[in-house]
């Protein structure tokens, strides 16, 4: 049985007595860093031998994994935070092990997603997750073009690094879009900072940011910028306010006033 093991993003205290049963009961257990894994594990008194389980060794762990599971071994798989698959190793084992019919079981638990998405004040009637964004300027471009099209809150990973490059590619298409910088959840610094494009973009610009980060990008029709020209301000917000599923006070303080986060 290969479990799939939930681990905190940031505050130890964020696991499940189940993801700690289950790992105190396993076979092993693979993990991306051994010794990223040790303190959680340390901290919950689990002894267990630990095998590392990354990007690079995925596929030649996965046959002797494989073997040991057939052989009825608990195995668990953890990444070094939050839910393994989600950006991070995992998915190559979880369909050898569906192909073998070996069951495939998940602890849930922390994921920055789902973190950042409950937390923020973008819809989450309807979301996408994308990942990390692309990198090269074209590709991000057109990420940043289907993100706003698609017509509910798009949630991607992204580095303290690149943030600036991102929002100003995200201004160049419209500066107006709603969006929410969700930065080290359930850490020391944790900040959710929200509001327009622009707005968000500024802030980081006057303080580069630190530590991990979900951006969330809210779904903006880019012709309505031009449309509004020809209708009356409240008439454009009535649209909009519809489109993104919000209030009209809730767009208008997304889109006019200061992020009060
Ligand atoms: N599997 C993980 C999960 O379920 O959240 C994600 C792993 S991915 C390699 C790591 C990225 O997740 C980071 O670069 C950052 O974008 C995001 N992330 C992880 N922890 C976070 C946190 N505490 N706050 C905000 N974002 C976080």
């Amino acid at each position: 049985m290969l479990f799939i093991i939930s681990t905190p993003i940031g505050n130890l205290a964020d696991i499940t007595y189940r993801a700690v049963a289950t790992l105190q009961e396993c076979d092993y257990i693979l993990c991306e860093d051994t010794r990223h894994s040790g303190p959680l594990l340390t901290k919950y008194s689990i002894n267990k031998p630990l095998y590392s389980y990354h990007q690079h060794n995925e596929a030649s762990r996965t046959d002797q994994v494989l073997k040991d599971l057939l052989d009825g071994k608990r195995v668990a798989l953890i990444s070094d935070a939050g839910t393994p698959g989600i950006s991070d190793p995992g998915h190559q084992i979880i369909v050898a092990c569906h192909q073998a019919d070996i069951p495939v079981v998940p602890i849930p638990g922390p994921s920055a997603v789902i973190a950042a998405l409950s937390a923020s004040p973008l819809p989450t009637d309807r979301f996408q997750f994308i990942g990390f964004l692309p990198k090269s300027q074209g590709a991000l471009k057109q990420a940043l073009q289907d993100a706003l099209a698609y017509p509910g809150t798009t949630a991607c990973y992204e580095s303290p690094f690149r943030l600036s490059k991102t929002l100003k590619a995200l201004c160049a298409l419209t500066e107006s879009a709603p969006v929410a910088v969700c930065r080290e959840l359930t850490k020391v610094y944790e900040e959710i900072r929200w509001g327009s494009a622009k707005e968000v973009r500024e802030h980081y610009e006057q303080h580069p940011p630190k530590g991990e980060i979900v951006l969330l990008i809210g779904h903006f029709e880019l012709k309505l910028e031009h449309a509004e020209e020809d209708m009356s301000h409240q008439e454009a917000l009535r649209i909009l306010a519809k489109r993104l599923n919000m209030s009209r006070n809730e767009l208008y303080a997304l889109i006019n006033k200061k992020s009060s986060c």
